[in-house]
């Protein structure tokens, strides 16, 4: 078959986010070129089911006409208006009253990004005016998690807790600390879940004991950790890391950039856990990758504390151009609707046990040792031994092997480099795409057997 011009132009212009640049050269591009439902088509022709929503974002799946056709409108009607200054557009304040509405009751206002990253960066230098403003300006320490990922912006990549993203980057800076993660499948504490609750609150006190509690502004977690291999702590465990935040004097931040949306069950994995951020990030689900934004929701009392911490008339200088663009907002009240008046949340819901059995049928295969869920997010985790939870040796390249057998079984997940699996199905899945996910995901893995 003739080689697509494309590839050569990839090649040789076109860098892409965390690849080895070497390897991508050899290695080429995959072009991806329209989508429907849960479905993608390359330019080889070739039709690929899609287990991970793109990027843990399409939650309404491709082609849905509506959300294009709220883009169009409001592209021909005003397709920019500055948030800046005083200046806003009307789907972008609808969108922020909406959020509101749906989101845990302590948060009431809403800073729109571009992205997840960009929302970490930006709860950063909140937290720190906030607490500049209110007169502890050494509460400067940030406390993340282990595996942890919060974007790779210059910021939220120290916060991140993976380690490509920190080699040669100079990272994580002075100021950010890492607890170990509530990973029930490899949890020194074991797999109670009291006692991983109880050792991640322990590891909490500890680190701030450690740096002082006037030191410590904030720490930052996801609900399930998306990037790190799809690890759901026990029910439980985000309260109790929230109860254990207002104890120690410093802010609760919950980035909900995957879980959002659906993607575990309800609209926010805090509403499950009954669990009240000070903070929280969104992304993805947000605009279901439609168009780019982000968002980070505050407290009443961290708000008023930004307002009253600069002089009449000075402002808070904090902004992106593209800060509420009024057409991913557009976009992202369609998908809200979809969402909830469209059924898709509903749906999600109802197929959930579906996935979740699947994954867990997948126990007998001899490559698997744990399967993972929650809602519609889920990983395999693959093991040498299943005794020893021994994992492969990296030389093997195992990840690369299964991530080339599953586009030649056409389905799509992530393969990430400890042999963990994680899916993040569309919440327009139906029964039938199920099976053939899992039809699909067992020829591979015994493939790569
Ligand atoms: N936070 C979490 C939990 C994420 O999973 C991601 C991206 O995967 C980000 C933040 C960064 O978001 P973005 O890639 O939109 O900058």
């Amino acid at each position: 078959m003739p080689t697509n011009p494309l590839v050569a132009l990839d090649r040789d212009h076109l860098i892409h986010p965390v690849v080895n640049y070497r390897a991508h050269e050899q290695r080429g591009v995959t072009i991806l070129e329209s989508g429907h439902g849960a479905y993608l088509r390359d330019t080889q022709g070739t039709e690929l089911l899609d287990a991970f929503s793109g990027l843990w974002c399409v939650n309404v799946g491709y082609g849905q006409q509506s959300v294009v056709q709220a883009a169009a409108e409001q592209m021909a009607k005003l397709p920019y208006a500055t948030g800046y200054f005083h200046y806003g557009s009307e789907p972008a304040i609808r969108l922020a009253a909406r959020l509101v509405e749906l989101a845990p009751a302590s948060l009431r206002h809403v800073y729109f990004t571009l992205g997840g990253s960009d929302a970490n960066d930006s709860a950063i230098r909140f937290i720190t005016h906030y607490y500049n403003s209110t007169g502890r300006p050494q509460k400067k320490h940030f406390i993340s998690i282990e595996r942890g990922y919060h974007g790779s912006s210059s910021q939220s990549a120290g916060l991140t807790a993976l380690a490509v993203f920190h080699q040669n980057f100079d990272l994580p800076l002075p100021s950010q600390h890492k607890i170990p993660s509530p990973y029930p499948y490899r949890n020194p504490a074991g797999s109670d879940a009291d006692a991983i609750i109880r050792a991640s609150v322990a590891a909490l006190r500890a680190k701030v004991q450690e740096l002082g509690r006037d030191n410590v502004a904030a720490f930052f977690c996801e609900p399930i950790q998306g990037s790190g291999g799809v690890i759901v702590p026990p029910k439980g465990w985000l309260k109790a890391m929230g109860d254990a935040c207002r104890e120690l004097d410093i802010l609760f931040v919950v980035d909900e950039v995957i879980t959002g949306f659906g993607r575990t069950g309800p609209m926010f994995a805090c509403e499950a856990e009954g669990a009240e951020p000070d903070l929280m990030m969104l992304a993805k689900g947000l605009t279901a990758g439609y168009a780019p934004m982000g968002a980070v929701l505050m407290s009443d009392r961290v708000y008023q504390g930004i307002a009253d911490g600069v002089a009449p008339g000075v402002p808070v200088g904090h902004g992106y151009t593209y800060s509420a663009h009024p057409v991913s907002a557009a976009i992202g009240l369609e998908v809200l609707r979809l969402y909830t008046e469209g059924g898709l949340l509903a749906n999600g819901i109802a197929q959930a046990p579906l996935f979740e059995q699947g994954l867990r049928d997948l126990l007998e295969h001899p490559l698997v040792g744990d399967a993972r869920s929650r809602g519609l997010l889920g990983a395999l985790e693959l093991v040498a031994d299943k005794s020893t939870k021994a994992r492969f040796d990296p030389a093997l390249k195992l990840h690369e092997r299964i991530a080339d057998a599953a586009y030649r079984n056409q389905v799509i997940f992530r393969a990430f480099g400890d042999n963990v699996l994680g899916f993040a199905p569309a919440l327009c899945y139906t029964q039938a795409d199920f099976e053939l996910l899992f039809a699909r995901l067992k020829k591979t893995l015994d493939e790569v057997l």
